[in-house]
């Protein structure tokens, strides 16, 4: 079990309990989630280590990690994602200026981002953890995938754009890792880190019931502000802020899930129109946001 005395972002000793989370995919063990007072900062407390987390990842719903199509709301993610797909890759091209150029995907699961961009012409790299979901990425779209082990056999300085969807929540040791990713950037590159945000108007509305907090699996709990603590602590500048807008529905059917909605699509449809319109307005109040980092030109 790994325990934090103080916030592991700033170092503040003002950390205390905010919610009690139940793991409901998979163990339906309880995990506190406690935050930083200072700077606002969430972080699942008492989590297993890298060694023992495997066993909380093994459910046939891990849909990150696995294809299937059965049940309703593996449909509905799969729908979603596919419109997602297209709207990650304009923003890519828009924030790196770029039609073309080499990408490496963090924790790029079975592939279909990575494939999406290849399929836009782009040189891809793929690193994934699971080697179930590494071999699919290989065999459906030709990817070349590495496990994070392997991360420095690839050549410093050569990406223009690194992303990480959904992915650095889930990392021990975050800070490493985005040393590895200013390492790997070309200077002036971009790097795009999509999160759940625990500011959010749908997490503040089911609060321990929030399905984005996904304990143990999600290890920190960012909001725009906490990352842009992170950010600048990494060495990156913080560019803008995009949002994942349908995220909201599939979160908020989840999150009805947890609370024993006998109809959680219904309701958490319900749910999730009003969030999504006021989140229109207000991008760091949106259930899953994208944040836009640079390299810094001059390293
Ligand atoms: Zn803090």
């Amino acid at each position: 079990m790994v325990h934090h005395k103080v916030c592991p972002l700033c170092a503040s000793e003002k950390i205390k309990p905010h919610f009690r989370c139940t793991d409901h995919l998979v163990s339906k063990e309880v995990f506190e989630v406690f935050k930083c007072t200072d700077c606002s900062f969430e972080f699942t407390q008492d989590y297993p280590g890298e060694t023992e987390i495997g066993k909380y990842y093994e459910s046939d719903d891990y849909i990150s990690h696995s294809d299937t199509a059965k049940g309703f709301s593996n449909k509905i993610y799969r729908l979603v994602r596919n419109l997602m797909l297209k709207k990650k890759k304009r923003i890519i091209i828009s924030h790196t200026c770029l039609q073309k150029g080499r990408i490496l995907d963090i924790g790029c699961g079975t592939g279909y981002f990575a494939g999406e961009m290849k399929k836009a012409g782009w040189l891809v790299n793929g690193i994934e953890i699971n080697k179930k979901a590494r071999d699919f990425a290989i065999s459906r779209f030709g990817l070349e995938v590495i496990s994070p082990g392997q991360i420095d056999t690839l050549k410093a300085g050569s990406f223009d754009c690194i992303t990480l969807w959904h992915v650095l929540e889930h990392f021990h040791d975050p800070f490493k890792y985005s040393s590895d990713i200013l390492r790997l950037l070309k200077p002036g590159g971009s790097c795009l880190v999509a999160l759940p945000n625990s500011n959010s108007y749908d997490s503040g509305y089911f609060e321990e019931f929030w399905a984005a907090y996904d304990v143990p699996r999600h290890l920190w709990h960012f909001n725009p502000s906490s990352f842009s603590l992170f950010s600048e602590k990494s060495g990156f500048i913080l560019k803008n802020i995009r949002t994942l807008p349908l995220d909201v529905f599939y979160i908020s059917i989840l999150s009805k899930k947890n609370r024993g909605s006998k109809v959680p699509f219904f309701t958490g449809v319900l749910q999730a129109l009003p969030f999504a319109f006021l989140s229109a307005f207000n991008r760091r109040k949106c259930s899953s946001v994208i944040y836009l980092l640079r390299k810094p030109s001059d390293q």
